[in-house]
């Protein structure tokens, strides 16, 4: 039986065969996406508007396959889009307006294109690289350095108190946002040690029944975040001041400001108030 969503994406490298029907384009200007100003929230450019103004584009790559459609990702300057139905938003602020599918095919078109322009050149012997033609890899001709797109992996986790979940203000969070603890994995660690860590540095507490709950690619700009449960086990709350600044335990019935919805963190924080969809299979 054919499953669309069992693999809905393939990604790809070398460009088919022209089929300009069936191609779509995510074409941003540093963070921003261009957007086509519609009944629809997000809807890309169409294919005519891409001919008329691909000879301005920068960083153009294949990225693959998803479903019948093929998507590429370009680079291009503001002021060279001078048709006004089309705008450009800053990616990370409209998150909560796409679907996951449209969220994930954004997220790998701008870090295709970060890496494309972030890696012109070979770390170890400064000489040009050139792109393989058989994986998404820069492979350095001098000295045979290969360079693959970097993802950074962050873990986050719901901290469960009873019928309480740990929320904590970060102090680099706009307005009086409280969220979940996460961080950085450091090389050498197994994600549960991630884990532990951080929240013995932000909150200093133990926690037990560490469990799996879901990944999010996060592309601001290259972070992976896998998503954790967590039961509190000891010690009293206490804020690192550095970057936590506060940090409670809160019932469904007394939350604060939590992050809007698109995000993993989110879809954690709605788990935990019962309402969570927890059908993200991507
Ligand atoms: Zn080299």
């Amino acid at each position: 039986m054919k499953d669309d969503n069992y693999i809905w994406f393939t990604p790809g490298v070398n460009p088919p065969e022209h089929n300009e029907d069936n191609e779509i384009w995510f074409i941003f200007s540093e963070n921003k996406l261009m957007i086509q100003e519609t009944e629809e929230i997000v809807a890309m450019p169409n294919i005519e508007d891409i001919n008329k103004y691909k000879k301005y584009f920068k960083h153009v790559n294949y990225v693959g396959q998803a479903r019948e459609e093929y998507c590429y990702a370009a680079e291009v300057s503001e002021t060279d889009i001078i048709d006004e139905s089309y705008k450009f938003y800053d990616f990370r602020s409209i998150v909560s307006n796409m679907n996951d599918e449209e969220f994930l095919l954004c997220s790998k078109a701008i870090q295709v294109i970060n890496w494309d322009k972030d890696n012109k050149f070979c770390g170890r012997c400064g000489s040009p690289m050139k792109n393989s033609d058989s994986e998404r890899a820069k492979i350095c001709p001098k000295c045979g350095s290969t360079n693959y797109p970097r993802i950074s992996p962050a873990v986050i986790v719901a901290i469960t108190k009873g019928d309480k979940l740990l929320l904590a203000h970060n102090k680099n969070f706009r307005q009086k946002m409280y969220s979940l603890i996460a961080g950085f994995m450091e090389v050498g660690e197994t994600f549960e040690q991630c884990v532990r860590r951080e929240i013995m540095e932000e909150v200093g507490i133990k926690v037990n029944n560490i469990k799996y709950f879901q990944s999010q690619p996060w592309p601001f700009p290259n972070s992976l975040m896998i998503a954790f449960t967590a039961e509190y086990d000891e010690g009293e709350i206490n804020p690192d001041g550095v970057e936590i600044e506060d940090a409670g335990w809160y019932s469904v019935d007394n939350m604060p400001n939590i992050p809007k919805s698109g995000s993993v963190a989110r879809k954690l924080i709605d788990w935990f108030m019962g309402n969570g969809q927890l059908t993200i299979d991507n």
